[in-house]
């Protein structure tokens, strides 16, 4: 569906690595860390989506990271001086680094044709992106192809949930994020579960398999954590992903693997399927 643009842009997260920040700590700082990081419970996918980090905070050595951390950078050689810790820590803390995740490049998904999608999605998080027949659906980012599937077994009379997507590919990013597209017409030559590509190449071609049948062409985004295969119903989505479209669109590189990271840890990594299974 077609809903005009209303949402939000990028904002601003902690960079949740400050580097060296609980070195030298006294234990009554530590306790104050610990606190302010579990005292966030209630953070939905609404809110992992307004705290998209940015590149600055994934650098973590601007200004701007430093005030999200509460930290202030430490002068070569000079021992890290701590502020306050209380304020400004949201969302639970990621459960690992991602190298050279600062230096990531994302392409926008669709290639070399007007697109359109709103900052909207039915039931669950995701984003439709419309474009017409046979535009090309390219990798955000460099990485590894997860599951392919090359034929449409979808029909109206059923209308499984696994088999909604029709054709689709999804990929397992450098950025430890899956990036998933259905209702394709077509699989690119070469892409099968393994194939390891590079950010902007083409992974298969906008259609209107699966449910999207007859309905408009486009591809389905969704954006989740890697599970065992044939986990859809969180391989279709569990982020809103217009904010991270947006910055692609405009050529910029937000990543949303520290979104992800709390999303996993909070829902756990293999949820059971409860909505329109
Ligand atoms: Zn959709």
């Amino acid at each position: 569906m077609l809903i005009s643009k209303g949402g939000r842009r990028p904002g601003a997260a902690p960079n949740p690595r400050g580097r060296g920040s609980t070195r030298r700590l006294h234990p009554t700082h530590l306790l104050i860390v610990t606190l302010a990081a579990c005292s966030a419970p209630g953070t939905t996918a609404q809110d992992e989506a307004r705290a998209t980090p940015d590149r600055a905070s994934q650098r973590g050595d601007s200004a701007k990271a430093a005030h999200q951390t509460g930290l202030t950078p430490a002068a070569p050689h000079q021992k890290p001086t701590t502020t306050t810790t209380t304020s400004t820590a949201r969302g639970p803390a990621p459960r690992k680094s991602i190298p050279g995740l600062g230096k990531l490049r994302y392409a926008f998904p669709v290639w070399g044709c007007h697109t359109s999608y709103g900052h909207s999605h039915h039931d669950y998080p995701a984003t439709d992106i419309f474009a017409h027949r046979a535009c090309l659906f390219v990798a955000v980012v460099s990485g590894r192809v997860d599951e392919v599937t090359t034929t449409d077994t979808w029909s109206g009379s059923s209308n499984a949930g696994a088999t909604r997507g029709g054709l689709s590919v999804s990929l397992i990013g450098k950025d430890g994020v899956r990036y998933y597209g259905s209702h394709l017409a077509a699989i690119a030559p070469g892409i099968a579960s393994g194939t390891v590509v590079q950010a902007g190449q083409a992974l298969g071609r906008v259609g209107d398999s699966g449910d999207a049948r007859g309905r408009g062409t486009h591809v389905h985004f969704g954006i989740s954590w890697p599970t065992q295969p044939g986990q859809w119903w969180v391989r279709r989505g569990e982020l809103y992903p217009w904010p991270y479209l947006d910055s692609w669109r405009s050529g910029q590189s937000s990543s949303p693997a520290a979104a992800i990271q709390a999303l996993e840890a909070q829902r756990g990594g293999e949820p059971r399927c409860i909505l329109d299974c």
